[in-house]
C-alpha cells in the first residue's frame, strides 16, 4: 500500500467529525474587524487540540485596536527537534449576512463564513498533523501550530507578537499556512506600503484668497508625479508566475482616501491623501519608502510647500524559489495526493508567510478553499478537497522529516 493510500485511509473515515468541527468553528463569530469573540474561539481550539493531544498553550496578547481577548493558540505534535510550522488564522472577514454563521452542507460543500478562509484550512491542518502522528510519520520532527487571531487586519497583534517575542524558531525547516489557494502553491507574496501624505498651506477666507496658500493645489502638484510613477510601475512585471498576466505589474494607488478638512468657502490650509503601494517580491520595502519619500519631498518643494509623511503600513514582500528543495517536497506531496503537480503562483495580496520568510525560512500558502469565494456571500469549501488537503499536510510532514 502506498503512503498516500495509508494517509487517505486514515483521513477519509473521519469525514463526519471533520465536518462537525468546521460547523462548530463557523458558528463561533470571529468577525474582524472588529475582532469579536477571539478569546472564545481560542478556548474552543485549545479544547480541540487538547483532545488531539497537541499540548496546546494559549498566548494572551496585549490589547490591540478593538480585538476582543486576542490570543494565539500554540500546539505541538511530536517531540523531535526538527520543526515545521502549521500556521492558521481563526478570525474571519465580516459576514454579508448572519446566516453565514450557520454552516450549511450542500452537494459535498460546506457553506459559511470562514469555511474557505480559513477555518476549513485549520481543520485540514489539525487532521493532517494527527494523521502524521498516528501513522508514525513524524520521525525526528515536530509540527508546531500557530493559530492567530487578527490576520484579516494585518496580524500585527498576533503574528507580529510571535515575531517580536522571538517565538518563531528560525531553524525550522518550513512554514505552511492553509490560506485558500484553491490547490495551487503560493510561494511568494506582495508587500504592502501605505502612506498618508499631508501638505501644508495657509487657510484664508475665499473672499481673501490672495492671502491664502492652497494646500489642495500643492496636493495636486505632488500627486501628479506619483500618478506618473504608478503608470510606470505597472509595466514592471514580476518574474513570479501569476494566472493573470496583466496583474503582474507592481501596483500603486494614489488617493485611496483623501481630504482637506475645511469648508468650501475657504482656501484649504492643509490637505492629505494616501498612497497604497503593493510591490512585487523582487522589490524591497525600504527602497520603496526611500523612492516615494524623495519624490514627494521634491515635488512639495517645487510646489513651494512641505510635506509630512506618515507610514501607516509597512509589510515586506516574500518569495521562495520554486526549485527550493522544500518547495519541491510540498509540490511532490500535492502530486501524490491529487495526482497532478500543482502550479506555483504569486499570491496577489499580502500573506502570513512574510513573518517567517523575513527570518529566512521557506514559507508557503496551500489550502483547499478557493480564493474567488473567500470573503464573499457564497463562501464555501469542498469537503473532499478539505480532506485531501489534510492528507497533503500529513504527506508533507512525512517527506520533511524523512
Ligand atoms: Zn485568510
Amino acid at each position: 500500500m502506498t503512503l498516500a493510500t495509508r494517509i487517505q485511509e486514515w483521513v477519509e473515515p473521519r469525514a463526519e467529525e471533520m465536518a462537525e468541527l468546521l460547523e462548530k468553528l463557523v458558528a463561533l463569530d470571529t468577525e474582524n474587524p472588529p475582532g469579536r469573540g477571539l478569546g472564545q474561539c481560542a478556548a474552543y481550539l485549545y479544547e480541540v487540540m487538547d483532545r488531539f493531544g497537541f499540548a496546546p498553550e494559549i498566548i494572551e496578547l496585549a490589547p490591540h485596536d478593538q480585538l476582543e481577548e486576542p490570543r494565539v493558540v500554540q500546539g505541538r505534535v511530536g517531540d523531535g527537534p526538527r520543526l515545521v510550522y502549521f500556521h492558521g488564522h481563526f478570525d474571519v472577514v465580516p459576514a454579508q449576512s448572519r446566516a453565514q454563521f450557520t454552516a450549511e452542507r450542500r452537494n459535498g460543500r460546506m457553506y459559511g463564513r470562514g469555511t474557505a478562509d480559513m477555518k476549513g484550512g485549520v481543520v485540514s491542518m489539525l487532521y493532517g498533523a494527527a494523521a502524521a502522528r498516528d501513522l508514525g510519520l513524524l520521525g525526528d520532527g515536530s509540527i508546531v501550530f500557530h493559530l492567530v487571531c487578527d490576520e484579516e487586519t494585518g496580524s500585527d497583534a498576533s503574528s507580529g507578537h510571535l515575531r517580536r517575542a522571538g517565538l518563531i524558531d528560525t531553524s525550522a525547516l518550513a512554514m505552511v499556512t492553509a490560506e485558500p489557494t484553491g490547490g495551487v502553491i503560493w510561494h511568494a507574496s506582495r508587500g504592502a506600503l501605505t502612506m498618508r501624505v499631508e501638505l501644508r498651506g495657509t487657510e484664508a477666507h475665499v473672499g481673501q484668497a490672495h492671502l491664502g496658500d492652497n494646500a489642495f493645489q500643492h496636493m495636486v502638484n505632488v500627486a501628479a508625479p506619483l500618478n506618473a510613477l504608478a503608470k510606470e510601475l505597472l509595466e514592471k512585471r514580476t518574474a513570479f508566475p501569476m494566472e493573470d498576466e496583466a496583474a503582474k505589474g507592481s501596483m500603486m494607488v494614489v488617493g485611496g482616501a483623501s481630504g482637506s478638512g475645511v469648508n468650501f468657502n475657504a482656501v484649504p490650509g492643509s490637505a492629505w491623501f494616501s498612497i497604497d503601494r503593493r510591490f512585487n517580491p523582487e522589490e524591497d520595502v525600504d527602497e520603496e519608502i526611500e523612492r516615494l519619500s524623495t519624490l514627494i519631498h521634491s515635488a512639495a518643494e517645487a510646489s513651494g510647500t512641505t510635506a509630512s509623511i506618515e507610514i501607516v503600513q509597512r509589510q515586506p514582500s516574500a518569495g521562495v524559489d520554486r526549485a527550493h528543495p522544500v518547495a519541491r517536497l510540498l509540490a511532490g506531496s500535492v502530486a501524490e495526493i491529487e495526482g497532478t503537480a500543482p502550479p506555483f503562483e504569486l499570491c496577489p495580496g499580502i500573506l502570513e508567510t512574510r513573518w517567517y520568510a523575513q527570518l529566512g525560512m521557506p514559507a508557503f500558502g496551500y489550502g483547499a478553499g478557493r480564493l474567488d469565494v473567500s470573503h464573499g456571500p457564497g463562501e464555501y469549501v469542498d469537503e473532499a478537497a478539505m480532506r485531501r488537503c489534510a492528507a497533503v499536510y500529513a504527506m508533507f510532514a512525512a517527506k520533511a522529516f524523512a
